[in-house]
């Protein structure tokens, strides 16, 4: 029977609860950690929440495994980065200073702008005839989520084609009065023939909102973009074979010989261009090429936290 003054024996149920409450913060703080890593979380969000509460587990993390679980910086960029940020590695995002919070936010913010830039404009060009067009068209119906760039074209509707969904078709005088009035990203004279450009504006859109956007445009126009927006992400097609392109481009019969000999030739100097590109995708089947670019748009929109 119990003694009526006796105290309950505390330090084993004690033990308990508290072993069970590291436990319990040791998971939430391995899962904050995944879910920065998997880019579900910004880093900012969770250093506001750190901020509003500096003993929950955002506040109570480490600020070494904090900047370890932010995609691509490693152990030495993390040194460096505290190093710079003046702030000591047994800190806690909670318990950091006004002024230490402050760099970490602007470190932060530099770094997620750099990497959301460098991913978002993704340009496809190849040389003529490897298929471009139809890997495209590919995306554009089997990929809704991807956005595909409709660009201006002087050239006329080919059977089947609809404007404002595969061009916008317009005349000289209207393709002038959109390069006047800055309207194009880039713009470029094709085979000699047509003038092509690519809207700026619907781009500028979905770059502001956060969506990536697909390019299928001639290599000039590729240089171009790269001269405007250095951190576009170049994909050049190739085709599996020469042997092949050569069928391909001979088998398209709506150009006569003379100009099929003179794409011959641009497709010889623009395959040279490759190594221009970031990335090579071989066309080797529409589906699989199509899947490979969707595949390297994620690839790069991915990482857009810092
Ligand atoms: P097509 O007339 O066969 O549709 O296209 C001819 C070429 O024009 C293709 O190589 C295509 O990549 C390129 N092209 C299409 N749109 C643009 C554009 O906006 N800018 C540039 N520079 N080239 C384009």
């Amino acid at each position: 029977m119990a003694e009526p003054n006796a105290r309950p024996a505390p330090p084993e149920v004690d033990r308990r609860a508290a072993s069970r409450a590291a436990v319990a913060a040791r998971r939430a703080r391995a899962a904050l950690k995944a879910r920065i890593a998997s880019g579900h979380l910004s880093p900012l969000e969770v250093l506001g929440a750190a901020i509003a509460n500096p003993e929950g587990v955002e506040g109570r993390m480490r600020v070494t495994d904090f900047l370890l679980s932010v995609p691509a910086i490693g152990a030495t960029k993390m040194r460096r980065a505290l190093s710079s940020l003046g702030i000591s590695d047994a800190k806690r995002l909670g318990g950091l200073g006004i002024h230490q919070r402050e760099r970490l936010r602007v470190f932060l913010a530099e770094r997620m702008s750099r990497r959301t830039r460098a991913t978002r404009l993704v340009v496809l060009a190849g040389p003529t005839a490897v298929g471009k067009g139809t890997v495209s068209t590919y995306i554009r119906e089997n990929y809704p989520d991807v956005m595909l760039s409709v660009s201006a074209t002087t050239r006329a509707p080919r059977p089947g084609e609809v404007d404002g969904v595969n061009y916008f078709f317009v005349d000289d005088a209207e393709f002038d009065r959109m390069i006047e009035a800055g309207e194009l990203l880039e713009w470029a004279v094709v085979h000699n023939a047509y003038r092509y450009g690519t809207p700026r504006a619907p781009i500028q859109a979905a770059l502001d909102t956060g969506k990536s956007v697909l390019l299928e445009i001639d290599l000039q126009g590729a240089r171009s973009v790269r001269a405007a927006m250095p951190d576009a992400v170049l994909i050049f097609l190739l085709p599996p074979t020469w042997e092949e392109l050569v069928r391909r481009l001979v088998g398209r019969d709506t150009e006569d010989s003379e100009e099929q000999q003179r794409r011959l030739a641009t497709a010889r100097i623009e395959l040279a261009a490759q190594n221009e590109f970031d990335y090579r995708v071989v066309n080797a089947s529409v589906p699989q090429a199509a899947a490979e670019v969707v595949e390297l748009m994620d690839a790069r929109r991915r990482p857009v936290r810092p």
